[in-house]
């Protein structure tokens, strides 16, 4: 009987290692397809200057929604993309199309100060990545000031001469780097000091229960002090209500970015938003 039972549950769990392998497939096989057949798109999420409510620069997320209307979130795209060695692919098809748009509101001039793209840990291992940025950036004539690239705590942990090289690499070119997820990633602050980091962004685990919990209150107060300390711009990710806001304002934060104010939008809704609201003094173009 144990022995019946045992072998039950080897069979189990081989159709459900079965069933993993075949969704890992199909999500490997709908990715593939995804970039290449271009059912990807960008939506755009506003970060707001607290001074004076402003759009101080929008983030781009990738979005997709498969051909059966399903919606993949992005966590799982890249992370499919990089098991599937697609994420060089994905990486250059995200820079390009951020450019690509971000010209275009140039062009029709309603551009916020600059435009924010994510890369991820793994991404950046990649020795091109610097190239397909700075290439992106000359093909769509990008002033590279107005580029800002997200990276996350493990670009200082792993890989580092080669990350180190891309970094310094970019910031030459005039690109600003931003930490993302910042406090999440158990990296040391010295490197702060040693790479050319513009902004940091609060993680949204830190902000959800301000002004509340106290380990919170703690964290986002050390962070927005150590960032003043070393001249370092402040983004709250996450910020949903006002008291919320209230309080990171109260700490020196300036700028934030969440449901409180925009939601991540489309192409349409973002640039509706750009020529509709935005105070004129603040265009930079
Ligand atoms: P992230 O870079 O930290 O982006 C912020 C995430 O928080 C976005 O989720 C955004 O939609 C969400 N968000 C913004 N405001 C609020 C809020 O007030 N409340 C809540 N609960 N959430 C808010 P999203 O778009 O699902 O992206 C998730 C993550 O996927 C991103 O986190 C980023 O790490 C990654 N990602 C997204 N697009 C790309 C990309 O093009 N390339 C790479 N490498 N990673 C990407
Ligand atoms: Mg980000
Ligand atoms: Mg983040
Ligand atoms: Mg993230």
């Amino acid at each position: 009987r144990a022995r019946q039972l045992s072998h039950h549950r080897v069979v189990v769990f081989q159709m459900a290692m079965r069933d993993h392998l075949h969704q890992k497939k199909d999500t490997e096989y709908a990715i593939r397809k995804a970039i290449q057949g271009n059912e990807l798109s960008l939506h755009f999420q506003p970060q707001i200057d607290l001074n004076d409510h402003s759009i101080a620069g929008i983030e781009a997320l990738v979005r997709w929604q498969d051909t059966e209307g399903a919606v993949i979130s992005p966590d799982t795209i890249v992370r499919t993309a990089e098991d599937t060695g697609l994420m060089r692919q994905l990486g250059t098809w995200v820079v390009n199309e951020a450019l690509e748009t971000y010209a275009t509101l140039l062009a029709q001039h309603c551009a916020p100060p600059f435009i924010a793209i994510n890369i991820s840990g793994h991404e950046f291992q990649d020795s091109f990545l610097a190239d397909t940025i700075l290439h992106a950036i000359e093909r769509h004539q990008v002033p590279p000031e107005r580029v800002q690239i997200e990276l996350t705590e493990q670009v200082f942990i792993e890989n580092l001469s080669q990350n180190q090289h891309t970094l310094h690499t970019l910031a030459a070119a005039g690109v600003s780097l931003a930490i993302d997820d910042f406090g999440t990633g158990y990296s040391s602050l010295a490197y702060l000091k040693h790479f050319p980091v513009d902004t940091v962004k609060i993680d949204r685990s830190f902000v959800a229960d301000l002004p509340h919990c106290k380990d919170d209150i703690v964290i986002c107060q050390a962070v927005i002090k150590m960032a003043q300390l070393l001249k370092l711009k402040v983004v709250a990710e996450g910020v949903e209500r006002e008291d919320q806001r209230d309080f990171l304002l109260d700490l020196g934060c300036r700028y934030a970015q969440g449901h409180l104010y925009h939601p991540s939008m489309n192409i349409h809704q973002l640039t509706a938003l750009l020529t509709q609201s935005q105070p004129i003094t603040r265009l930079f173009n």
